[in-house]
């Protein structure tokens, strides 16, 4: 088997539609971005290439790819997944964690993980935390998200 590792934060756009963990959130602000700033989803795509070998978002979907500007968490998590495929590897699990003051991730968490787990065709566990008002999540600036993943070699 193999881990992987996956961060990601952006800063909040007042006005902007807020996806995150593949939901659209109503009552919150978006997160800015070359995609649809979902940090979650993006964490988790570094998670999954960083246990492939296979480098990272910025490689795959970076700004000097501008066929994936503005593309959706979900559609990233999908080429992330057929990538993985065509490496061989099948997904194990993956967990995310969304840090930051909104949106609140806990009532919509079984929402957030049936979403994910059916991207990713595995188990997806989601949750959020908050930094207690200290830095840029704190203040609202931003929302960070980190990832794990697991993967093993086909059989
Ligand atoms: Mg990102």
């Amino acid at each position: 088997m193999r881990v992987g590792i996956g961060s990601d934060v952006h800063p909040i756009e007042p006005g902007r539609p807020c996806w995150m963990a593949g939901l659209l959130f109503e009552d919150a602000d978006g997160c800015a971005g070359h995609s649809d700033g979902d940090v979650a989803a993006h964490a988790l795509c570094d998670a999954l290439l960083s246990a492939a070998g296979l480098g990272d978002v910025g490689a795959v979907f970076g700004t000097g790819r501008p066929e994936w500007a503005g593309v959706s968490g979900a559609t990233m998590l999908t080429e992330v997944r057929r990538l993985l495929a065509e490496a061989g590897f099948d997904i194990g699990n993956a967990a995310v964690q969304v840090i930051g003051n909104r949106p609140k991730i806990g009532p919509r968490r079984a929402e957030a993980q049936q979403v994910l787990g059916e991207l990713l065709g595995a188990p997806v566990s989601v949750s959020g935390t908050t930094t207690d008002g200290l830095g840029l999540t704190g203040r609202g600036e931003g929302v960070a998200a980190v990832a794990t993943a697991l993967i093993r070699p086909r059989a």
